[in-house]
């Protein structure tokens, strides 16, 4: 594609809430009040602290900017255009590091990486993004992020469909230049877990030291299965177990927690992004990650497909969310 067909991702970056106007600049996303009021109280009488320990929360949320989703696909071709470098985030762990003081709480996981994964998509899966966390550092490593492209709808309807859902976040545009079919998006997400050393075609099985994180059963239990079937090919043998971040949440904080958002507010992690865009829902739900990590917290598969069926999933946790 060239420079000249190629539009800028329009993302909306306005969500604010009336608390985050009165302390922060336009730039501010959705920051839960909660966290707002903590900040600016501890900003006046521990300043010094909060510099070193981490940046501010305007520093944080500032100098946040939405990531070129070209650049997600590997498409972007803007790379030398600084204009556009200052635009879009082209760093996948940006804002995605715990500080020193995080690290040294981080316990020892049963995996060598997590692959948090949120999809996007009720009829048909349209987005898949998985954000790929090293559980020595928790730092994020790599992105796979691609749009998908329904295999048995009309392209009218795929058009309302994209319309609605991303028209209004901005980004139907790169929806619509870079999604593929579902079968196409699992062939390079294989290629991708294969040169990360997480999983070859000739083994098959699970995955290598490696789980997939969640929030909720949905993604894994329900969704994946549906779309296989839809795409006609086999569920791929490494779905077979994963983490339901919720139901970690439960046992560990010994709260119910609802959702991405609940668990966000509670931590008073600042969510940034445009909530219901997978790429930014996966990033945030590996910062709630990265939180409970550093809190102590041990994750460890809750979900397992029992047999080869795709139905029967038997839950490894006796207190869990339904
Ligand atoms: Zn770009």
């Amino acid at each position: 594609m060239g420079k000249a067909a190629m539009a800028f991702p329009r993302i909306s970056l306005f969500r604010i809430s009336p608390l985050s106007l009165i302390s922060l600049s336009p730039l501010t996303l959705s920051v839960s009040p909660v966290r707002t009021l903590r900040l600016s109280a501890s900003l006046s009488t521990d300043q010094h602290q909060q510099q070193q320990d981490s940046p501010s929360l305007k520093e944080y949320t500032t100098r946040w900017k939405p990531m070129c989703l070209y650049h997600t696909h590997g498409k972007c071709t803007m790379m030398d255009d600084p204009i556009h470098l200052e635009r879009f985030n082209h760093n996948f762990s940006e804002k995605l590091r715990l500080n020193g003081m995080e690290l040294k709480r981080v316990r020892s996981q049963n995996f060598d990486f997590f692959l948090v994964l949120d999809l996007e998509g009720k009829v048909e899966i349209l987005e898949f993004p998985v954000v790929l966390v090293n559980t020595k550092t928790m730092d994020v490593v790599d992105l796979f992020h691609r749009f998908v492209r329904p295999s048995e709808m009309s392209e009218q309807r795929i058009n309302e469909y994209i319309d609605g859902k991303y028209g209004k976040l901005g980004v139907d545009g790169v929806w619509h230049d870079t999604a593929i079919p579902f079968t196409e998006v699992i062939e390079q997400f294989e290629a991708w877990l294969s040169h990360h050393h997480l999983w070859k075609r000739e083994v098959g099985g699970p995955l290598d030291q490696a789980a997939f994180v969640t929030c909720g059963n949905w993604d894994l239990k329900t969704k994946v299965p549906q779309q296989c079937s839809v795409a006609k090919m086999k569920l791929p043998p490494y779905f077979v177990e994963w983490i339901n971040l919720k139901d970690v949440y439960l046992n560990f904080y010994k709260r119910r927690a609802t959702g991405m958002m609940t668990m966000m507010k509670e931590l008073q992690i600042p969510s940034l992004g445009s909530h219901h865009l997978g790429i930014d829902d996966a990033k945030n739900i590996a910062r709630v990650l990265q939180h409970m990590v550093a809190d102590g917290a041990l994750v460890q598969i809750t979900a397992r497909r029992t047999s080869n069926s795709t139905e029967n999933v038997e839950f490894l946790f006796k207190n869990r969310i339904r």
